[in-house]
């Protein structure tokens, strides 16, 4: 079998280069087709090493701006063997691709090769590629020359940008009420919560009730099985208290090992109800720590003339109460009117 000629070992170590470079977009292939000492110039007026460059970084810039696949028909080749380790390649092609969902298509992209043959293969030692257009703005590898596909592509980048600012922006909010260790919300939203329904209780004369619940000696998981596994009794008892609610209930943490349910639309009645069910199920749970452990909770309903302190207050007393008392139970107070 006869060695290739030089001409076809020229033309392979050029496909091999678009392979990596246009198709497969492949940096680390392109990188070892290179001569280290490679010079060349991009399509922009800033693609060139002759300023601080290097064609790595010309053709990292390209990557970035364009990542997708760009397919390439070759409409002219020409492969030139200058001497028997040394070759010039010119060629002219039509590229497609697509940057921010916009198929771009740029006709007549002319590429120029000079490749050395050095130990183990050929390199690539100087590369142009250049676009015919005038109309060219200097910082992009894919000059984008129709006004109106500069507006598509514009308009898909916003398009972008908004969708990310918004999904960061409703990320941002949903850390601003929630409670990192149990997931719950915080106190912040619960302030805002209880406004919200005070309000709306007062207009409408429409019932909501308050659930304080306060752990029974959570001092003492901390003490005797460290504080991980007190966080751990946090996060499982803010479950239990989630699989409980109605789609009308929130339930935020109040602080420490004290939480606060909001139930829109609870009689007094009701919300003891859903205090004692949290309870017994407290009991009856297994927090793996090898014994049972209690809550004591305190439940006031809304009445008219309520503020947001009143209203936790007496709830605060129900859980006195409820301490007082020999805890794990549910207490109310007397609902007398707001001081
Ligand atoms: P009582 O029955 O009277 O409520 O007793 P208690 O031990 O539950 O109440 P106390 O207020 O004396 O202790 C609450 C403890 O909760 C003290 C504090 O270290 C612990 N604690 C508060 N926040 C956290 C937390 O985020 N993680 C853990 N592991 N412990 C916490
Ligand atoms: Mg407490
Ligand atoms: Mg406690």
């Amino acid at each position: 079998m006869t060695a290739p000629t030089i001409t076809a070992q020229l033309q392979a170590a050029f496909e091999a280069f678009l392979e990596a470079h246009f198709t497969r977009r492949d940096k680390t292939v392109v990188d070892t087709l290179l001569d280290p000492s490679v010079t060349g110039f991009g399509t922009s007026r800033t693609e060139s090493t002759f300023g601080d460059m290097t064609l790595q970084e010309l053709f990292a810039r390209d990557l970035a701006d364009a990542p997708e696949t760009v397919r390439y028909q070759i409409n002219h080749l020409d492969i030139r063997p200058l001497a028997s380790d040394c070759g010039l390649v010119v060629s002219s092609m039509d590229i497609a691709t697509t940057i921010a969902r916009q198929r771009l298509t740029l006709h007549d992209l002319r590429m120029t090769v000079v490749l050395c043959h050095q130990g183990n293969g050929w390199r690539i030692v100087h590369l142009h590629i250049s676009l015919p257009t005038t109309e060219h703005d200097d910082h992009e590898s894919y000059p984008v020359k129709e006004l109106e596909e500069r507006n598509a592509v514009l308009s898909r980048l916003v398009d972008e940008r908004t969708e990310q600012l918004n999904a960061a922006l409703s990320h941002h909010r949903q850390m601003a009420v929630t409670d990192p260790l149990t997931g719950l919300y915080n106190r912040r939203m619960l302030d805002e919560q209880l406004g919200i329904d005070m309000e709306r209780a007062e207009r409408y004369q429409s019932s909501f009730a308050v659930l304080m619940l306060d752990i029974d000696h959570f001092k003492s998981i901390n003490d005797r099985f460290g504080h991980q596994q007190g966080d751990r009794f946090l996060i499982q008892f803010a479950e239990l208290i989630r699989a409980r609610l109605r789609k009308s209930d929130l339930a935020g943490r109040w602080g420490g090992e004290e939480f606060l349910v909001v139930c829109h639309g609870s009689t007094l009645a009701d919300a003891r109800t859903l205090a004692e069910d949290i309870r017994l199920n407290t009991e009856a749970a297994d927090f793996g720590i090898g014994e049972s452990r209690t809550v004591s909770i305190g439940v006031a309903e809304f009445i008219q003339g309520d503020s947001i302190t009143t209203l936790i207050e007496r709830a605060d007393r129900g859980l006195y109460l409820a301490k007082e008392s020999g805890r794990n139970r549910t207490c109310t107070t007397p609902d007398g009117p707001p001081q």
